[in-house]
């Protein structure tokens, strides 16, 4: 019952949102990718969902940290596709450090871009979504938006903010036909996870394959990587119709950890 649905997903150049969006595309719903990258590997993705699935995918790199260049993203969509029924944040950075030893500037970068760009994606497609009375807003958090890790001290604040905006948006649209809800995937293996083992290697002085080990034996009960398709299976889940009794909730999806 998605077809012909209109998403919008930030960070979706690369990793879990790029296979959200190739994962909604299947689906019949016309795509706004957005996220940094090669434009030529950008456009060669946009090019390749649209032909494999036959829907509309276009592309803005709207920079998550310019709440007018997301206004501007949000407003495009909806002149492009009439409407934004999805919306998915899930543009998002890491940075592993102890908090001692923490740059300023990377703290405010990592608020900004995980959890600040989500307050003004919502504000500006939820007007829409209630006029029209149907919105599906799924904010990507983390397991790391319901447990901590050390190291991870700007990353844990912003992903525990997302889930605590989910929840209000989630009160503020219920009337509307609007949910919103949280996702908290595990470790997945992505562009960000590989950057992030490097660092986590460093910050505790251990090789990048004991990192990866380590991380799946303490975090993950079934000590397998979290995969895409279990991500976009449940956004598809809280997407559809059958999801409009779901809000306001961080859904794990995190291979058992936060149940240690
Ligand atoms: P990734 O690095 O592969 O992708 C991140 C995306 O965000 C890219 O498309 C990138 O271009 C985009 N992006 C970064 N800065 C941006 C900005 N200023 N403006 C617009 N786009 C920007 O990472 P990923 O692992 O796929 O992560 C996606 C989301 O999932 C993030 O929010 C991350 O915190 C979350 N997450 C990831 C994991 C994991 O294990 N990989 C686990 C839990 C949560």
């Amino acid at each position: 019952d998605l077809k012909g649905r209109k998403a919008v997903i930030t960070g979706s150049t690369s990793g879990i949102g790029l296979a959200f969006a190739e994962g909604l595309a299947k689906m019949g719903v016309d795509i706004t990718l957005n996220g940094f990258g090669d434009q030529g590997e950008i456009e060669d993705n946009r090019a390749r969902i649209a032909g494999e699935t036959g829907v509309d995918v276009r592309y803005d790199g709207a920079d998550m940290t310019k709440p007018q260049e997301i206004r501007d993203l949000i407003k495009g969509a909806e002149a492009a596709h009439g409407r934004v029924d999805i919306l998915v944040n899930n543009a998002g950075i890491q940075k592993v450090a102890p908090i001692d030893e923490y740059d300023d500037e990377v703290w405010d970068r990592i608020i900004a871009i995980n959890l600040t760009s989500n307050y003004h994606t919502i504000k500006a497609a939820l007007p829409g979504m209630k006029e029209r009375k149907f919105g599906r807003i799924v904010n990507i958090a983390s397991a790391h938006g319901l447990v901590a890790s050390p190291f991870k001290s700007a990353y844990n604040a912003a992903k525990h903010g997302v889930v605590g905006l989910t929840k209000t948006v989630a009160l503020e649209a219920a009337e509307f036909g609007v949910t919103c809800n949280a996702i908290c995937p595990g470790f997945t293996l992505t562009p960000l996870l590989e950057a992030q083992m490097a660092d986590n290697a460093k910050a505790r002085g251990i090789t990048e394959e004991e990192a990866k080990a380590k991380l799946l034996n303490d975090a993950h009960a079934t000590k397998e990587f979290v995969t895409y398709d279990n991500l976009v299976g449940m956004l598809a889940y809280l997407c559809s119709d059958a999801g409009s009794g779901a809000t306001g909730y961080p859904y794990a999806v995190d291979a058992g950890w936060t149940a240690h």
